[in-house]
């Protein structure tokens, strides 16, 4: 039987309709959501991604401000335009666009940006926080995950949870979040690419989030029936016709679409809710960020 597929849509137009009651509710003491993303140098695919950003904060309600410095900004400049944000009381979150040139140290910028301004939830001090259970301000996408993983309303007690990936940015955070109490304590182990046989973990899981960045990696051979996969990955790759040859576009140039690390047309026979790539855990990506500023706007007019 086909799975039952987990779009990211639903939950996003939920989670956004709550955000504006705060929003509101922080207009009442004279906070207005501002979230502030710092680009340095020229990107194109940041550029995608800052119209995407810009055009959520507005639909909710949040100020959003590009600030672009030249691609010759030394370290230490970047660091002292850091610091200004973060003592400017009218800015309420920060992100920083990557990549950075690459003489710069991207670690040591985004460490710079204030912890309670830190909306990409990267500062070791919300790192840190997870630990103790604490996501207020987590790393949107592993938080995104599990927030879809919640919404199946899936019994997680006892149950075992495979993380595919063990970046900073995904899979660690992901499965600090997964052993937190607020979770009913299922039971996740972690792979990656030292994994030694990454099928005797995968089957054997009642849950499998995969963020590794390999299309078709996860296959139906390596799930077992009835498991629920929340596929994190996206991947371009070419489009082909049904002898598998490249589909070229209006420009003669191959044709691509967007696929994820499962294969998904295998494995959603055999799983009892799966996530689609696009249209899984990515609108909820950016739900979590607009979640993480009404978060930092809410701690600041905490202090005030
Ligand atoms: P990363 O490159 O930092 O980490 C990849 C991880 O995969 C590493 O832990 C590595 O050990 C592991 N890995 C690599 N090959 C493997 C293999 N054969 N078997 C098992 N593990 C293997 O990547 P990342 O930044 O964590 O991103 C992972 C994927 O998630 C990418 O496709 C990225 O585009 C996607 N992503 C999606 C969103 C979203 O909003 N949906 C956000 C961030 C990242």
């Amino acid at each position: 039987m086909a799975a039952t597929l987990l779009q990211g849509d639903k939950l996003a137009s939920q989670i956004k309709d709550a955000l504006r009651k705060d929003i509101e509710d922080l207009k009442a003491k004279g906070v207005r959501p501002h979230l502030v993303a710092v680009q340095v140098g020229e990107n194109a695919a940041s550029r995608v991604y800052i119209r995407q950003q810009q055009k959520a904060c507005e639909e909710i309600g949040i100020a959003y401000e590009l600030k672009e410095l030249p691609d010759s900004t030394t370290q230490d400049e970047v660091l002292s335009f850091i610091e200004q944000l973060n003592q400017d009381q009218a800015v309420t979150g920060i992100i920083l666009m990557m990549p950075l040139p690459k003489d710069l140290d991207a670690r040591e910028v985004q460490m710079k940006i204030s912890p309670d301004k830190d909306v990409e939830g990267m500062h070791p001090a919300n790192m840190g926080r997870l630990i103790y259970g604490e996501m207020g301000l987590a790393p949107c996408t592993a938080h995104a995950a599990v927030e879809l993983l919640k919404s199946t309303g899936v019994e997680l007690k006892g149950k075992e949870v495979v993380v595919v990936g063990h970046s900073e940015i995904v899979g660690k955070p992901l499965a600090l979040m997964l052993l937190s109490s607020q979770m009913d304590s299922p039971t996740p182990t972690v792979c990656h690419i030292a994994t030694r046989d990454l099928t005797s973990h995968t089957k054997r899981a009642d849950i499998v989030f995969v963020a590794v960045g390999k299309p078709g990696l996860i296959k139906a051979d390596m799930v077992k029936d009835g498991v629920v996969v929340i596929d994190i990955g996206i991947n371009r790759v070419p489009v082909t016709d049904a002898s598998g040859n490249p589909v070229l576009n209006e420009k003669g140039k191959p044709k691509k679409k967007t696929v994820g690390d499962v294969d998904f047309e295998t494995v959603k026979e055999k799983a009892s809710v799966i996530t689609p790539v696009p249209g899984g855990v990515g609108p909820m990506t950016t739900t979590m960020l607009l979640y993480n500023t009404v978060e930092s706007a809410k701690r600041i007019a905490a202090r005030k």
